[in-house]
């Protein structure tokens, strides 16, 4: 018989943004480490089917998994504390439910029988659930949103229901709130957080384990208050400090031995960890001995959520560098040809980050010709590269006109255009894409790519004859004028399926355009080579 997989649900009250994502990160990572297999899965109430097509605004940044799935921006925190790939699997949504339940539905999978919320929406999370956990010891399972929410109802109720099925000893309830601090009283409340138990109460579940977020420290006789009101044992209520950095959460609840009570629950042995490693890494990123300034050029710098594991991504090079990176956000429409220098004047490296749509798009081109041209370390991550192929097509090849067809459909010279013409002249169907409901086909996920050896590329991933990274694009670089780039310089390091993945400059400390997100792939413990790369080469550019 296969094993029973245990599951951890984790709720929240009171109000959303407390951190409940990487909580549930945390406590994965502790349980990781004590030598057991783990895995997380995020389940959203909201209507989308995926996050594919919300804005960045809207939603933060769109993960993308190795099988190449648009998931919440919380799958990229599992990812990176948990240092596991996870997959479509791992996230789903209210949309998803129903979409499956009403295919089903139309098939007559379910014999003329009239279709409801119990059972048979709350059967298709349970199912959704259970499959995720298949194969490990312990699925965290995260229910997005907060009690109380309407549209969050039929999944409270599933994990109600998974607990009367699978017993106690398989399943644990862990509930995270806000204990706020009321300054005009000095005094931090529990009232909010006893309403929320009782609101999970009311809808029949009960919390084995509550999570407090607080911005200031819990004594023991409030954490006893909580116990005692919650209904919860006294070494269950947990603190969440406001932390300097996100990956010192595990540690803080390693000190307050989380890990004791949820063996008790689940009826584990007793789990040891080492979190010696963990904790070197935390320590550089907190007090790093060096420093370093990169330019972060974006065109969503506003709202930094939608690079989050771009600048997640440069937090691990500096830890394993141990180096502070400053970023110095660049607003993409504010470059012009009068401020370039100033602008960049001050800045180690430049990075420019991956994007859709004309907005800003010249004043990446400045930025880029600005990097290559001073030889300021230089990474371009999707179109950031496609935008240094039409930067050296215009100022090296000389043409004049050059641009990619997303923004000049009807350009003379499209050095970058669109992948469904690539597919269709060769006929490669095997790409792996999606129809996008807006139009248009996104290459999408985890693809091998063949590096050149004695490459920059091939250097900083160690000489590795093959790598595999992640995409979310349409566009790509034309291979008409790939013989005219190398003949004056501009050099495919990296290669898929006859796709140009990566582009390097001769004659430069580094500049290096990769088409694939090196941040889906950087975890604290490993951060992602080329993302390294350019740190390191911007460290060692002392301006
Ligand atoms: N807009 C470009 C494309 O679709 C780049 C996408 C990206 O940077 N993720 O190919």
């Amino acid at each position: 018989m296969a094993k029973q997989t245990k599951y951890i649900f984790v709720t929240g009250g009171v109000l959303s943004s407390l951190g409940k994502g990487i909580a549930a990160a945390s406590i994965a990572t502790l349980l990781k480490h004590a030598g057991l297999k783990v895995r997380i899965l995020k389940a959203d109430p909201y209507i989308n089917v995926d996050p594919g097509t919300m804005s960045p605004l809207e939603h933060g940044e769109v993960f993308v998994t190795d099988d190449g799935a648009e998931t919440d921006l919380d799958l990229g925190h599992y990812e990176r504390f948990l240092d596991e790939n996870l997959s479509q699997d791992n996230n789903f949504t209210t949309g998803k439910v129903y979409s499956s339940v009403i295919e089903k539905e139309r098939r007559g999978d379910y014999l003329g029988k009239t279709i409801q919320v119990i059972p048979h929406i709350v059967g298709e999370i349970v199912r959704r659930i259970k499959k995720a956990g298949e194969g490990n010891d312990v699925l965290i399972v995260e229910i997005g949103g907060t009690v109380g929410d309407i549209e969050g109802l039929p999944f409270l109720e599933a994990i109600r229901a998974m607990r009367v099925e699978l017993g106690r000893v398989n399943t644990m309830n862990i509930h995270l709130t806000l204990v706020p601090f009321i300054k005009v009283a000095g005094e931090l409340k529990t009232k909010p957080t006893q309403h929320s138990v009782g609101e999970l109460r009311r809808i029949g579940i009960s919390p084995d384990m509550i999570i407090c977020r607080s911005e200031m420290p819990l004594n023991r006789a409030l954490k006893d208050k909580i116990a005692l009101s919650c209904g919860v044992d006294k070494n269950c209520v947990i603190e969440s400090p406001d932390s300097a950095s996100i990956y010192q959460i595990p540690l803080a609840f390693l000190k307050q031995d989380i890990l004791t009570p949820i063996a008790e629950t689940l009826s584990l042995n007793k789990l040891e960890v080492d979190m010696s490693n963990w904790d070197s890494l935390v320590k550089r990123v907190i007090v790093p001995t060096n420093e370093t300034t990169i330019a972060f050029v974006g065109k969503y710098i506003d709202l930094k959520e939608s690079y989050k594991s771009l600048t997640e991504g440069i937090i691990h090079a500096g830890a394993t560098l141990d180096t502070r990176i400053s970023l110095k956000w660049v607003d993409s429409e504010k470059i012009e040809a009068s401020n370039v220098d100033e602008i960049f004047r001050d800045v180690n490296g430049i990075l420019v980050a991956g994007g859709f749509g004309s907005r800003g798009v010249e004043g990446k081109i400045l930025a880029i010709n600005y990097a290559r041209m001073h030889k300021v370390p230089f990474l371009g991550i999707c179109l950031g590269m496609q935008l240094a192929m039409v930067e050296f097509a215009r100022n090296v090849l000389k043409l004049k006109n050059a641009n990619s067809s997303e923004f000049d459909p009807q350009t003379e010279d499209p050095v970058i255009y669109l992948i469904d013409s690539f597919i269709d002249a060769s006929g490669k169907k095997q790409i792996r894409t999606h129809k996008s409901p807006m139009g248009g086909t996104m290459r999408l996920g985890g693809y091998d790519c063949d590096v050149k050896k004695g490459s920059l590329l091939g250097k900083i991933y160690g000489e590795q004859k093959t790598i595999r990274e992640r995409h979310r694009h349409r566009y790509e670089a034309n291979p008409k004028y790939r013989a005219e780039f190398e003949k004056h310089g501009l050099i495919v390091c990296g290669e898929s399926d006859g796709l140009i993945e990566a582009v390097e400059l001769k004659n430069h400390p580094f500049f290096l355009g990769v088409q694939f997100h090196p941040e889906f792939t950087s975890r604290l413990v490993r951060p992602n080579p080329a993302i390294l790369g350019f740190i390191e080469a911007s460290i060692k550019n002392a301006r």
